[in-house]
Order: structure tokens, then sequence, then C-alpha cells
């Protein structure tokens, strides 16, 4: 049995992964941790046999329950601290937290090899969103003008989106970085062609009814091609997730992206 610890357990992901983790016959859930202290993980989920409360201190309850992998779910500004105590006692970290930077990541990786403890980050646990990137990566070899449109609720923390981030990354790894729109156009407006990774335009919608959508948009002579995925339910992230928490310790230094688990 793999032991995992919960961090953001109270959280709609962190609460997410606490039923996945209970459903599976190979986890096993030792530790919810949240901000939110002595919430009873049985109310949480509605499993009332299970007893475990959520408690603040995640070196405590890492020493106490000698967990195997830290599922993290918490915020952008504190899951660095969150991965640096899990590597530096023994724990491979899960990371579905988005908005580190990559000098961080940088950081996690060095430590994750010295200690040897591997770890495991992915912007998007969900497959159809996995697909949707690397076809967009295969798309812009052919049709390399490309905008990314990225929608999600509004208690979001962070823009533009890790997901967004990642697939405009993973394009910029067949495209050369290049100027997309007129040579001469002025934004009559801060803002109007949205923020940009070598030259893709990323643009961030906050609405409440979203949970998490993405369209990546490609336009070439007298035509358009439109990839959307929409995440309707955060059980789309679960399967990943089990999937993350049963192969991190096999894996080396830090892993970045589903594709390259699966
Ligand atoms: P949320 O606000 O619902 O939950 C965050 C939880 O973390 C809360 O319960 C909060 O009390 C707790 N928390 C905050 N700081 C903490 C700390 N220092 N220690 C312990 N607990 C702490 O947020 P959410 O919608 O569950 O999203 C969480 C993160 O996951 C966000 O960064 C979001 O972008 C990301 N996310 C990633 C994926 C993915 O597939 N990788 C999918 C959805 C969301």
């Amino acid at each position: 049995m793999i032991k995992v610890l919960v961090n953001g357990a109270c959280g709609r992901m962190g609460t997410a992964v606490l039923r996945a983790v209970t459903d599976d016959s190979e986890l096993e859930l030792v530790a919810a941790v949240d901000r939110k202290e002595g919430i009873e993980v049985g109310k949480l989920i509605g499993e009332e046999n299970i007893k475990l409360k959520t408690q603040q201190n995640l070196k405590q309850a890492i020493e106490m329950t000698k967990p195997d992998v830290m599922v993290d779910f918490t915020n952008p500004a504190s899951v660095y601290d969150n991965v640096m105590t899990a590597l530096n006692l023994g724990v491979s970290p899960v990371i579905g937290t988005t908005g580190l930077s990559e000098e961080q990541k940088g950081q996690i990786d060095e430590l994750s090899r010295k200690q040897k403890v591997p770890a495991f980050i992915a912007a998007n646990f969900a497959i159809g969103a996995v697909l949707m990137m690397t076809a967009a990566r295969k798309i812009a070899e052919y049709m390399p003008q490309v905008e990314i449109i990225e929608m999600h609720h509004d208690r979001k923390l962070d823009a533009p989106s890790g997901t967004a981030i990642t697939t405009a990354e993973m394009i910029s790894e067949v495209r050369k970085p290049m100027k997309q729109g007129h040579p001469d156009e002025e934004e009559k407006l801060a803002g109007a062609r949205g923020a940009e990774i070598n030259g893709i335009p990323i643009h961030s919608v906050r609405l409440p009814g979203f949970v998490a959508s993405q369209a990546v948009i490609f336009g070439g002579l007298g035509q358009t091609l439109t990839l959307r995925h929409d995440t309707i339910d955060r059980t789309s992230f679960m399967p990943g997730v089990v999937l993350a928490c049963k192969k991190v310790q096999g894996l080396e230094g830090l892993v970045r992206n589903l594709e390259n688990i699966l």
C-alpha cells in the first residue's frame, strides 16, 4: 500500500483527492493537512468510518504518519515551502498546485535529486487536457500562428493558468519565437492583445460557472482550427492524480507533465 498525505484537504481539489485516494485499493490515506484544522475527513467526503481530522502542521503530520507521497493542492503562495518540507523529510510530492516559477521548479528538481526523493508536477491532470496540449504541439508544426484563451472559475488566484503556460511551452518546442498580428498594431487599451509566452498570446477569462476550460486557436491562410477542452467536473483530474501517486516513487528528480508517466 502506498501511504498518501493530502495537503489542501479542505479545498475543491483536495476533497476530490481525499475521495479518490480512499476509493483506490493500492492507496492508503494516512493524513489530511489544511490551513483549516480539526475538520473531520469522514464528514468532508461522506464516509463516516474514516476517523481522520485535518492537521495544520505539515512537518508534524509527516513525522507522525510517515507517508510515501504528499499530494499538494494548496495555493501558489505556499506550495514551494510545502514541497521543500516534504522532500527534506523523504516524502515524494505530487504537485497539482499551479503558480510555481521556473526557478522554483529548478530548485525542487535539485533538492529532489540531492535527497534521492522523486517528485512529479502536472499543470493539468485531466487526460483530455493532456491530449489537447500534445495535439497543439503537433498542429503548430504546420500552423504556427496560434493564440490561447483559457477560462476558469473566479476563485482562481494565478493567471495565466498553468495549463496555458504549459501549452505555450510545448508549442514553443516546435516553433521559433515570432511576433504575431500586424507589425504596427497598437493596443488602444493595455492588455487588449493578452499576455505572451515566446510570442504566443494568452488571454485569461475568470467567471463563475467555469471549472477549467481552454481553447487553442490556430490560424492559416483561409482557415482556422480550434482545439477546445472543458473540465466539467473535478473528477476529471482524479485518474491522473491516482496514477501519479502510484508512479512517482519510481521516477528521478522532478518529472513534469502527465504525458511523461502515461
Ligand atoms: P481551493 O482554494 O479550493 O483549496 C485550497 C485549499 O488549500 C484550501 O482548503 C486552503 O485552506 C488550503 N491551504 C491554503 N494554504 C495552505 C497551506 N499553507 N497549508 C495547507 N493548506 C493550505 O483551491 P482549489 O480549487 O482546490 O485549487 C488548488 C490549486 O490547484 C490551485 O493552484 C489550482 O490552480 C490548482 N489546480 C490544479 C489542477 C491540476 O490538474 N494540476 C486542477 C485544478 C486546480
